[in-house]
């Protein structure tokens, strides 16, 4: 059955080791870096019990995003849940528990992509499957090597264990130590995957090993970067840092212990980066993403359009078609949704799952990394100096003095300053704060390097048609044909 956020929340409270400003975090769920984000989560497994919710939300009592989908249909309906998650956080929180359950049904529906002569990990990835989705847990993932020297495979760093290794094996599992980037709401999590999305060099067979744990497992640390939700002065000045940062943290190993039953991938490059690409998972996770891509273009557009109305911009021309081209990006990110349901495919030799499409669900990648940037740059425009010339707090606004004074001159016809504060505070949090830099970094990066994706599709595309009906254009005349 899902979970109430009570419940998620008490499963928080589990010696965690969470670091953050040199300092241990006692409990995330009270800690004022992570509280109120942590609350947020809470209360999207609340949606899960609102009666308005919970038939889009679940199916037998589990999320939807923890189905093997069977049918277009089934898509649809696990997109139209992804979507009530993603209007809760307005798109600001990625990594909502749906994102890694949609990955764990990948490998549900394609565990023969974990069996091997060396180790089978397909009873695993199943019983990962299971375990979450019977729980209602919230998985995270730590799948990129930490940068420190991208010219050398993960084992000819200059040190054997940069990136997590096994350094022992046992007889009831192994022992790894090093380090992974960037677990994204790791903190919040209740298990957390090490493993590897991008190709392995032949000599990284140490470095070839993929397994869940839960983030209380003894060893495990995670060095939190620096926290926009303790920053944010209140709800009203940060609305959205404060409520929905959802952290990213560097995940370190050090001689940490796992049993062979939460192995997936054991010393095999093969299958380390098969069960990403070979499975549905990462597809499902761009199902996830794109959704939740969609709706942060709706409310980012909302914003424009209230900020120009605020500044009574809004009925001129040039003001009205950069309008315009933001409502056409809505369009073009629901479209890239709907594409790739409507172009679904059968999970080769699997078990009778169905997955988006996979052409378009890569191609929405480039898509939302170029046009997020330029987004956030036109309404920037837009809005011109009035999301900076703002009280430092909304509680000015009280002030016997300042308050006057700000009713009187920051104000525009038919919006009175508190609303005018209230709504420039909202759009620079989201356009132009700490947190929304890395809101931009987050959307170019999140599903890896533009050179890597860019080279996947370059490979991967329909490249065949193109050459063919550029081809077929030449092949119908030459030199001989007249005018
Ligand atoms: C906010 C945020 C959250 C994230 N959350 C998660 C998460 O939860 N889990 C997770 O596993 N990962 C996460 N990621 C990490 C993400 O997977 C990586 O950022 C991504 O894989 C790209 O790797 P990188 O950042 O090391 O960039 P790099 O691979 O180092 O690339 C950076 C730049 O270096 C250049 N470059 C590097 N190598 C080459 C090359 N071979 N050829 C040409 N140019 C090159 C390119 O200009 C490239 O854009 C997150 C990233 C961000 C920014």
């Amino acid at each position: 059955m899902t979970r109430s956020g009570q419940e998620y929340l008490a499963s928080l409270r589990d010696g965690r080791e969470i670091w953050l400003d040199g300092e241990r975090v006692a409990d995330v769920t009270r800690h004022p870096a992570f509280r109120n984000t942590a609350a947020s989560l809470a209360g999207l497994y609340d949606l899960a019990h609102d009666s308005e919710h919970s038939a889009v939300l679940t199916r037998g009592g589990v999320h939807r995003a923890y189905a093997v989908p069977r049918s277009y249909e089934d898509l649809v309906a696990r997109r139209e849940a992804y979507k009530v998650w993603a209007e809760a956080s307005f798109g600001f929180l990625g990594r909502t528990p749906d994102y890694m359950a949609g990955g764990a049904a990948g490998f549900a529906a394609l565990p023969g992509v974990f069996t091997t002569g060396a180790h089978d990990g397909a009873a695993n990835a199943l019983a990962y499957h299971r375990r979450l989705a019977e729980g209602d847990l919230y998985p995270t993932f730590t799948i990129a090597n930490p940068q420190i020297d991208r010219t050398r495979s993960a084992a000819e760093q200059e040190e054997d264990d940069l990136v997590v290794r096994v350094v022992a094996e046992k007889d009831d599992g192994i022992v790894v130590r090093g380090a992974k980037m960037i677990g994204t709401a790791a903190v919040f999590g209740n298990e957390v995957i090490v493993g590897t999305i991008e190709p392995l060099a032949p000599q990284d067979a140490e470095h070839a090993v993929c397994f869940s744990l839960p983030v209380g497992t003894p060893g495990l640390k995670l060095l939190s970067r620096t926290s926009y939700e303790a920053g944010a002065r209140s709800v009203f000045d940060n609305p959205l840092s404060s409520r929905f940062d959802e952290n990213d943290a560097l995940l370190v190993c050090d001689d940490v212990f796992v049993p062979w039953e939460n192995v997936l991938a054991y010393r095999d490059v093969d299958v380390a980066f098969r069960m990403w690409w070979h499975t549905p998972a990462y597809v499902n996770f761009v199902h996830q993403a794109a959704t939740r891509f969609w709706t942060k273009l709706e409310f980012l557009t909302g914003i424009a359009i209230l900020v120009t109305k605020a500044n009574n911009t809004h009925q001129l021309p040039q003001v009205t078609q950069v309008i315009g081209r933001l409502l056409g990006r809505v369009a073009q990110a629901k479209a890239f949704v709907l594409a790739a349901e409507a172009s679904y495919e059968q999970v080769d030799g699997g078990r009778g799952g169905v997955m988006p499409g996979k052409d378009i669900s890569f191609a929405q990648r480039i898509m939302a990394g170029e046009l997020y940037p330029r987004t956030v740059e036109d309404i920037k425009l837009l809005a011109g100096g009035g999301v900076v010339q703002l009280p430092a707090s909304g509680q000015d606004l009280l002030h016997p003095e300042l308050g006057p004074l700000l009713r009187k001159y920051v104000r525009s016809p038919g919006t009175p300053a508190e609303d005018r504060v209230k709504l420039l505070k909202l759009a620079w949090d989201a356009l132009g704060s700490e947190f929304a830099g890395r809101h931009e970094q987050y959307e170019r990066f999140y599903h890896g390097a533009p050179h890597v994706y860019l080279m996947q599709q370059a490979w991967e595309g329909d490249s065949a048609s193109c050459e063919a009906l550029a081809r077929s254009c030449l092949d119908g005349y030459g030199l001989g044909t007249g005018r």
